[in-house]
């Protein structure tokens, strides 16, 4: 992160990390998280109930680091968890922001307004490059944006697409857009190499 804090900058702010499936967004955002639980601030990461990849209570990268999270089913029931909570929160993460009701936005923005550091993590694209709901809006709001590029999976060049693979070959766009599925892949592609699902 290239930002320097003025010193008299008041606290409360939102900070939006994104870009594609295989651009290390996840281990971003855990490394911003672990720099303030070091700092022995007080840290609460959230990540939504639909992603079971790995651990129910964490939030997992692809090369294995891990963060303590708490799964919600929604934008209420997170709000409901901060709202309980009597120590001052200092940090608040938010992992997969696609996948949140379109609540969280605002709820984001009230909880930067209150003196809350409010870290974001989301995919801006879903794999027909269309924009993901709630990082479109994010985008423009937050503060800081790190949108981050991964590496083309056919060429080597800069990629900021994600491709969906089913049984080979690039899925069509009435395909779910959420399967669980043994023979589902996805790869980073770039401008040139990516294929528009039909
Ligand atoms: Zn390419």
């Amino acid at each position: 992160m290239s930002y320097r804090i003025n010193p008299s900058t008041k606290p409360g702010w939102i900070e939006l990390i994104t870009g594609c499936m295989f651009s290390g967004k996840t281990e971003e955002f855990i490394r911003r998280i672990r720099r303030y639980r070091y700092a022995k601030q007080k840290v609460i990461v959230f990540k939504p109930i639909i992603d079971q990849r790995y651990y129910e209570d964490k939030v997992a990268s692809h090369s294995g680091m891990i963060v303590d999270s708490i799964p919600v089913a929604s934008t209420k029931e997170m709000l409901d968890i901060i709202n309980k909570e009597t120590e001052k929160i200092d940090v608040i993460g938010i992992d997969e922001i696609q996948f949140f009701d379109e609540a969280v936005v605002d709820a984001v923005s009230e909880l930067a307004d209150q003196g809350i550091l409010v870290i974001v993590n989301g995919l801006d694209k879903d794999y027909r490059n269309d924009a993901f709901k709630n990082v479109d809006r994010l985008l423009f709001m937050a503060e800081y944006v790190d949108k981050l590029a991964a590496i083309c999976y056919v060429c080597g060049g800069n990629a900021n697409r994600t491709q969906r693979i089913v049984d080979g070959v690039p899925a069509k766009k009435d395909e779910p857009l959420v399967v669980i599925s043994a023979n589902e892949k996805y790869e980073a592609r770039c401008r040139h190499c990516y294929i528009k699902p039909s």
